[in-house]
């Protein structure tokens, strides 16, 4: 049935939308999927970063249910109703800083993305954004052009919105430091926009698509500082590194900073469409009525899903379980570092963890055949696996934090005997 499938996909499916994985989906739960043809997979990719609470948790399929019974949609520019309420109102709860703060819902990450860089304009009246390179922010116009990783996201997709400008990401084992990624930034606020032209500095606090590199704490201390002395606004992209998937809620908060932003998407409604925009309410509240939103935005049956989403966190520790996870994959990857020669980097916070694979230890040349490798026999014997990274060569784990010991270490073990085979 696979077979039969992947020739229709291939004849009516546009190239665009990869056909890197010819795995279809019959069911899944928890951290497990199986495919049309019965397959088991365990699950290290949970629809890239979107299932932290696993497929189908019980809980989240129980609210969408009693959602489903009452409405599905109103748009909430016509009617309101109460999950979209009170998921802002735990949300605006749960984000740091001691400022009150105001959500709005939209549909994807990119529009969570697009919105903020709209409310920081108006917020400001500048025009003028600064994102990192390797960062991903969204395949829409603004979302692709503040992208700095240079892909097929980008490729002949041209010409990119204006005023949008890129500083070097601190990817510290590509040879760029705080220090010099800081020196970097305020050298392009000499040439290429003047500080006060700025609305708006946007950067995830760890790589997702640019392959989990964290920034610093004392980078992102000091891109407050500067942000706050230019009059500039910091938006935390957490799209990716939110909801538990470093060890805290949000990745931010490992440093301390206050963003006065966060875009948040994916695990935020355990696998239904949702996007958000958190941000200081004296910045939300800028732009007029009617300025925000969308047909789908914030969808009742989404919000009812996210609603449980942070039950389930409450109700099963989720935070810590990530920390956990994360120092047993860590160690186990670190232990695996020693034995063979082409892992350069094991990094990451709490279980938002990647290995950086190259030739060789010390010119650092990336090595993505060896990630392609690994990722198609991790397939074979059923391990769904994906790479990141500008160069195609980190391997990220974003294994539901939900997956259930014996699972977890029968995978592991797996996946480390197929790395060190490779
Ligand atoms: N920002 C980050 C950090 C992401 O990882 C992604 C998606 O991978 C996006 C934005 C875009 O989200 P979406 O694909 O839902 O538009």
């Amino acid at each position: 049935r696979t077979a039969a499938l992947q020739e229709l996909r291939q004849q009516h499916v546009p190239r665009g939308v990869s056909n890197a994985h010819p795995i279809f989906a019959a069911r899944a739960q928890g951290a497990r999927l199986w495919d049309i043809d019965g397959k088991e997979y365990v699950d290290f990719v949970g629809g890239i970063g979107v299932l932290n609470i696993g497929h189908n948790h019980p809980l989240v399929m129980q609210a969408v249910q009693d959602q489903l019974a009452n409405f599905t949609h109103t748009c909430f520019q016509v009617v309101m109703y109460e999950p979209y309420i009170r998921l802002a109102e735990r949300l605006n709860e749960l984000a740091p800083g001691d400022d009150p703060k105001k959500t709005i819902f939209l549909t994807t990450g990119a529009e969570a993305v697009e919105n903020a860089i709209k409310i920081a304009r108006a917020s400001t009246q500048r025009p003028a954004v600064v994102s990192f390179t390797h960062s991903f922010h969204g395949r829409t116009l603004l979302g692709m052009s503040l992208t700095g990783k240079a892909s097929a996201y980008k490729q002949r997709f041209g010409p990119f919105a204006p005023e949008v400008y890129h500083a070097p990401y601190p990817y510290e084992y590509r040879g760029w430091s705080s220090e010099r990624s800081l020196e970097a930034l305020q050298e392009l606020f000499q040439t290429d926009v003047t500080a006060d032209q700025v609305a708006a500095v946007i950067i995830e606090p760890e790589l997702g698509e640019g392959g989990f590199v964290a920034a610093p704490s004392n980078f992102l201390r000091e891109l407050r500082r500067i942000t706050t002395e230019h009059g500039i606004l910091l938006i935390a992209d957490e799209i990716q590194s939110g909801f538990g998937r470093t060890g805290k809620f949000f990745a931010i908060e490992h440093s301390g900073v206050v963003p006065d932003m966060i875009t948040v998407a994916k695990s935020l409604a355990g696998g239904f469409p949702l996007s958000g925009v958190i941000g200081r309410a004296e910045v939300m509240d800028v732009p007029a009525g009617g300025g925000l939103g969308g047909t789908y935005a914030g969808n009742p049956v989404a919000c009812a899903a996210g609603l449980a989403v942070l039950d389930v966190f409450e109700q099963e520790q989720i935070l810590s379980r990530s920390v956990a996870l994360g120092t047993r994959f860590r160690e186990r990857f670190l232990t695996l570092q020693q034995e063979v020669s082409f892992i350069g980097d094991v990094r990451g916070l709490g279980m938002m963890i990647a290995l950086e694979f190259v030739r060789h230890p010390e010119t650092k040349e990336p090595a993505p055949e060896l990630v392609d490798r690994i990722i198609a026999e991790a397939r074979t014997q059923g391990i769904l696996l994906l790479k990141a990274g500008l160069y195609g060569n980190v391997l990220r784990i974003l294994v539901p934090l939900v997956i259930e010991e014996e699972l977890v270490g029968r995978a592991l073990d797996t996946l480390c005997a197929i790395i060190r085979a490779t």
